[in-house]
């Protein structure tokens, strides 16, 4: 069996993709797409870099992830007992934002249904409120709020009012109550390209696939021998009997819109549609001094007008661990999500720099020896109402499948675990045609783990 891989970029990897540029020292580095945490829930994408690297040795961890807000609370997530509910019961003892007065006013009903998740349950009670409306409702502790749309519905990269109540409360389900891992993950310890999508290429190679870089599909028809002739930008069709479509929601929005022939009208018309987040900017700063020795490798920030979170790339990437050691400097990226969409990048850009200053205000005298900007608006979005649109691995054509993040996997899994658990799922969608086994596919449990909870939850919920 002949497979292709075909994709648009001159390199693999999508959202987590890197390239060389020359720095105006000399130095040749990588840049990437931005700081990503591999949590340890992703059972399914370690599963897949395992293949290429049994042992993970690509992936180191991060000891903790602090959390600051501008209203000077600290949170952290390393330290709290695995087995659930205790972890999320010691969280809210041992942080300040959780004052024991506004834990008193909580409404216990509301709350319950954070408690009691199940996949895809939670969708049909909660898709059509949005973050905000259901936190409210919660009276969740106002100074708490920051945790819960920092750590989760800003990683969504959307404002809270436009995201999805049912989202949010599986965020809830993965890190607190229907897992032990906590928020706590690794990273990859060298750029991605080198960590993970090389091995991987070579991987892929080695078992006979194809891949080719800078090679975008303008449109897939049907095909004359076999059932489809996809077609890339500038080049002739070649026909293949089955094709997975792993795009973004933009790559998925133009083939549909391209490719009269793809599926049926009514499912090209849903991926027409496929709702997009506002735009992000991801800054990354070489900086001509350090960064005080006990900054974190990670640090999320909440309460700052743009500013999502900080990097200190030496702590743990060896590149920019060997330009610190050799310039005495420090690598430093900054994200801002939810951004207004047509914003100006040269303010965006000049507002991060000067929100890291408050951060960290050793960083205030440094120069920036040089520095990379990627402002982009690719990632999905998972409004309120959405969820019966999303598409799911299947279509109505049994020999096209779709994965990627914003696809619909009635599963607790989110962002690049649910790219990974659509992709094998799909696969298994065509492997079972040609009458092949698939592989496993796991995730934490799909219903909350703590019976008494979910007891209490259904007595809440009753009419
Ligand atoms: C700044 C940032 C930080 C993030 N942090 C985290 C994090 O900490 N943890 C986490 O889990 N997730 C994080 N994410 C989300 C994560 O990046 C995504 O969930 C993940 O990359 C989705 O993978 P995907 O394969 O669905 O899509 P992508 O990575 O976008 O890949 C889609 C690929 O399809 C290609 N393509 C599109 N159209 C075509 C076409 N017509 N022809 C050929 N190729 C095409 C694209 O070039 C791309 O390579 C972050 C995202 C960003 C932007």
């Amino acid at each position: 069996m002949r497979t292709a891989v075909l994709e648009r970029e001159d390199g693999l990897g999508g959202r987590l993709r890197g390239w060389p540029t020359t720095l105006r020292d000399g130095t040749t580095v990588t840049m990437t797409r931005g700081f990503h945490a591999f949590f340890r829930q992703y059972y399914n994408l370690r599963a897949l870099l395992a293949r290429a690297d049994p042992g993970l040795g690509m992936l180191t961890p991060l000891p903790d992830y602090p959390l600051v807000h501008t209203a000077g609370l600290e949170d952290r997530f390393a330290g709290l007992p695995a087995a659930p509910p205790w972890n999320a019961v010691a969280l809210a003892a041992r942080s300040p934002s959780f004052p024991a007065r506004e834990l008193a006013g909580v409404n216990i009903a509301a709350a319950l249904q954070l408690l009691d998740v199940d996949v895809p349950g939670i969708y049909r009670r909660l898709d059509h409120v949005d973050a905000v409306e259901l936190l409210t409702a919660v009276r969740f502790p106002r100074s708490a709020r920051h945790l819960a749309f920092e750590v989760f519905s800003r990683s969504f990269f959307a404002d809270p009012r436009r995201l999805s109540a049912a989202e949010l409360a599986v965020m809830f389900h993965v890190y607190f109550l229907g897992s032990s891992e906590g928020l706590l993950f690794d990273v990859p310890s060298s750029p991605f390209p080198q960590a993970l999508w090389d091995p991987l290429a070579e991987h892929l190679e080695r078992l006979g696939a194809e891949i080719r870089t800078g090679a975008p599909v303008d449109r897939v028809d049907p095909g004359a021998r076999r059932r489809f002739a996809v077609r890339p930008a500038g080049g002739p069709a070649e026909e293949f009997d089955a094709v997975v479509l792993a795009t973004d929601t933009g790559g998925l929005r133009a083939l549909a819109e391209a490719s009269p022939g793809l599926a049926v009208p009514a499912w090209r018309e849903l991926a027409k549609r496929l709702p997009g987040a506002p735009p992000f900017l991801v800054s990354r700063l070489w900086l001509d001094r350090p960064v005080r020795p006990e900054r974190p490798g990670f640090l999320g920030t909440g309460g700052y007008p743009t500013l999502d979170n900080i990097s200190v790339l030496e702590r743990y990437e060896d590149q920019a661990r060997s330009w610190a050691a050799r310039t005495g400097g420090s690598v430093v990226e900054l994200h801002a999500y939810a951004l207004a969409e047509g914003c100006d990048e040269r303010a965006e850009r000049g507002r991060l720099v000067a929100q890291m200053h408050r951060v960290y205000p050793e960083t205030a005298g440094a120069g920036i020896v040089d520095e990379r900007h990627e402002l982009r608006a690719d990632c999905p979005l998972f409004p309120p109402g959405g969820f019966g649109d999303r598409p799911r691995t299947a279509t109505p054509d049994p020999w096209l499948v779709v994965a990627g993040d914003h696809v619909r996997v009635d599963l607790p899994v989110a962002l690049m675990e649910r790219a990974a658990t659509s992709g094998t799922l799909a696969a298994n969608v065509l492997l079972s045609r040609w009458g092949l086994r698939g592989h496993p596919v796991r995730s934490v449990p799909r219903r909350g783990r703590t019976a008494l909870l979910r007891a209490l939850a259904r007595w809440a919920r009753r009419p």
